[in-house]
């Protein structure tokens, strides 16, 4: 099974491809993974992208695409395997497609998780942390017993930075522009499957399954 699966922050990706990789077998390939395997190792392709991000600068589609290539030819990915984080551009598709093609070989479907922004917003926006003892709680779904206490120490609970409303909005805002052309190219491919992620994460899987059947 190779699968791409897309999906904004907070739509629950992370839960659905520790279990779709279970299922099927396959590896988990996620771009940050390999990017950080190839740095701590040193390879050509590790140094290479180093010199990019050194100088704060965007590692080309070329080099990205020559670093998962790399790690697609790996034993374990000849029974398929779950694509996160790549592609990330319509070039890097492409070269994706281009790549499985010299092989024979396809994906059987994009796995788009779809879920409404005000529902983004609710689950990203309302963890609440311990100063004290980084204990997390929410706002809505975990609430702690008294409002800004911690239950475990009595610290005081805040929201951090990265879970404010604003910051949130523009994660997903970044989110849709860079993903946008990806979801149009293969839905013209006719390899797009929109999954509803609203509903619990059981039901999602149990329509991701249907879908690559
Ligand atoms: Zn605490």
């Amino acid at each position: 099974m190779r699968i791409v699966l897309l999906g904004p922050p907070g739509a629950g990706k992370g839960t659905q491809a520790v279990r779709l990789v279970e299922k099927y077998n396959i590896p988990h390939i996620s771009t940050g993974d390999i990017f950080r395997k190839n740095l701590k190792e040193q390879t050509k392709l590790g140094l290479k992208a180093k010199e990019y991000m050194d100088k704060g600068l965007l590692v080309p589609d070329e080099l990205v695409v020559d670093i998962v290539k790399t790690r697609l030819m790996e034993d374990d990915c000849q029974k398929g395997f779950l694509l996160d984080g790549f592609p990330r551009t319509v070039e890097q598709a492409d070269a994706l497609e281009a790549e499985l093609n010299k092989l024979g070989l396809k994906l059987d479907g994009v796995i788009n998780i779809e879920v409404k922004d005000e529902v983004l917003i609710d689950r990203l926006t309302g963890r609440l942390v311990c100063r004290k003892c980084g204990a997390t709680y929410h706002s809505k779904f975990n609430k702690p017993k008294q409002e800004g206490v911690c239950d475990a120490c009595g610290g005081e609970l805040y929201t951090r930075e990265d879970d404010k409303i604003e910051t949130v909005k523009n994660r997903l805002d970044v989110y849709k522009n860079q993903t946008q052309p990806l979801i149009d190219y293969y839905t013209k491919k006719g390899m797009l499957k929109t999954i509803d992620g609203e509903a619990d994460t059981d039901a999602v899987f149990a329509k991701i399954c249907e879908a690559l059947e």
